[in-house]
């Protein structure tokens, strides 16, 4: 690609476009440059010229100019000028519009124009291989081959170099967008309640022999092994329509949900994701779908239904009822909440340490978020219900708390599990003059957070840091400082507060 001060058009209404060019006209003209593929240009002059069975000696001759720069002009390696450019489309018989705008004449035109681009470009020559000039005796089947490939590197490394900015904007966008539906995705519900039907559901939890049901009618067989690849949960078949999954606890992972999110992938038709957003939807949706066959709808809302009507809503309730983990009850939950129920929400799941792993909110509660608006590796208030539950000495029962924000009251209740990554509190808020329809409202534990004002939880007590500051050098522990985006404070993951009264702990006498 090239720029060219360009043409004024032939076809345009201002005689001007046949004098000589001026400075007032050259001027005028490169604040509108107009970008010049000089590949797809030579290729269009080739097949035009020998369409119209010119030799390169017959073109030159018509339009004053050697073989050899016409050569390498249709190679794609000489920017014509200007008047040539004029010359070759009169010589031509078309346009220099039409001979700078046209798209390939043919389909084999068009893979020869990709594959000479993508070996020029840095990515390919970096790889250090030869280049294949795409002339008539490569097959079209080579060209095509050869351009597959390419394409398949590019999306490759785009997906893999998806850089923690991108995969933060990613997430920005994916929170808008369930925010924007209010968490509820009326067509993957639509779709559940179809495959549902199919299996003959009438109510309750969705037990596993209906799982296996629902991957009969699919026509999946179902293979359990004790050989799969460490990082996978299932593999699926398409070929054979076999799914394998392990025999073996996966750990913190229902079966009936992996098994769920395999049947969901396939159900969605999910093609290759090619960008970070894309693969991020696509998880989305399948943990949606598999969520919403798990809790059926029609079952779930009447179940809650009635938890309203007795005033006595509990997302520990909905997991009990349906046999889900806390945490899958907690995203039912808002899936359904403000479309069913009328009740706005927000949920977090958030670190020991203190940072957001996931988020959402449809109640606008305020999370912290870094420049771009992503949340995720945030640091939340140490005042919020998602944290101080981890001081709560009760595990069995949820920690509820009012806790007034920026952006009002909401009440929050509370459970810390624990997982492979670590301990975790996950937690569902609405704003508080929701808290009546709960089990939990009548709580006594209520909290302040001043946040984001820096003095509320993020600078340490002024008496501390007299005492400590500039005497003191920890080290991160490394999950929290990658989980960390964006770190707040001098050591990116640690919470200085929690730093300084350990200091101060231990070094009394
Ligand atoms: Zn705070």
């Amino acid at each position: 690609m090239t720029n060219l001060s360009a043409t004024g058009g032939e076809s345009g209404a201002t005689p001007a476009a046949h004098r000589p060019w001026g400075a007032a006209e050259a001027a005028e003209l490169a604040a509108d440059d107009i970008t010049v593929d000089l590949i797809s240009l030579g290729k269009q002059i080739r097949h035009l010229r020998k369409q119209r069975e010119l030799s390169l000696d017959d073109l030159g001759a018509a339009v004053g100019a050697a073989p050899s720069q016409l050569s390498l002009i249709e190679n794609g390696k000489k920017e014509p000028k200007l008047s040539m450019l004029r010359a070759l489309a009169r010589a031509l018989g078309v346009s220099s519009d039409e001979l700078l705008g046209a798209d390939p004449p043919n389909r084999r035109i068009a893979l020869e124009i990709e594959l000479e681009r993508a070996q020029r470009s840095a990515q390919y020559r970096s790889l250090g291989l030869p280049s294949v000039k795409p002339s008539g005796r490569v097959p079209t089947e080579i060209l095509e081959a050869l351009v597959g490939l390419h394409r398949e590197v590019d999306r490759q490394v785009n997906l893999h170099a998806a850089t923690p900015e991108e995969a933060r904007r990613a997430n920005t966008e994916l929170r808008k967008r369930m925010r924007d539906k209010d968490n509820y995705f009326a067509d993957i519900e639509a779709e559940a309640r179809r495959l549902l039907g199919n299996v003959g559901y009438a109510g309750g939890p969705l037990s596993q022999h209906q799982i296996a049901d629902l991957a009969a009618h699919l026509r999946f067989t179902l293979h359990h092994v004790d050989d799969l690849p460490h990082s996978t949960r299932s593999v699926t078949d398409l070929k054979h329509r076999r799914i394998y999954l392990t025999q073996v606890g996966t750990g913190s992972h229902d079966p009936r949900t992996v098994l769920l999110q395999a049947l969901a992938s396939h159900v969605l038709q999910h093609g290759v994701p090619s960008t970070y957003l894309e693969f991020l939807g696509q998880r989305v949706s399948t943990n949606y779908l598999a969520a919403a066959l798990l809790i059926p709808e029609s079952s779930a809302v009447a179940f809650l239904r009635q938890g309203m009507a007795d005033k006595e809503v509990a997302v520990e309730d909905l997991r009990d009822n349906f046999a889900v983990s806390y945490e899958a009850a907690a995203h039912r939950f808002t899936n359904l909440a403000t479309h069913h129920l009328g009740i706005r929400t927000h949920f977090q799941k958030v670190h020991k340490s203190g940072i957001i792993f996931k988020a959402y909110e449809n109640d606008d509660v305020a999370f912290p978020a870094d420049p771009t608006g992503a949340i995720e590796g945030q640091p939340i208030c140490r005042y919020w219900t998602s944290r101080q539950v981890f001081d709560v000495p009760d595990k069995f029962n949820a920690f509820n708390q009012y806790t007034d924000t920026a952006t009002g009251t909401y009440w929050c209740t509370a459970r810390t599990e624990r997982s492979p990554d670590g301990l975790f509190s996950l937690s569902i808020g609405v704003p508080y003059e929701s808290a009546k329809w709960f089990r939990g409202k009548e709580t006594k534990a209520r909290s302040v957070s001043r946040c984001p004002d820096p003095d509320c939880c993020r600078n340490p007590p002024r008496e501390l840091s007299k005492t400590w500051a500039g005497n003191v050098w920890p080290t991160a522990r490394a999950a929290s400082s990658q989980l960390a985006a964006m770190p707040i404070g001098s050591f990116p993951g640690v919470d200085e507060t929690e730093v300084y009264q350990f200091l101060e702990r231990h070094a009394k006498p």
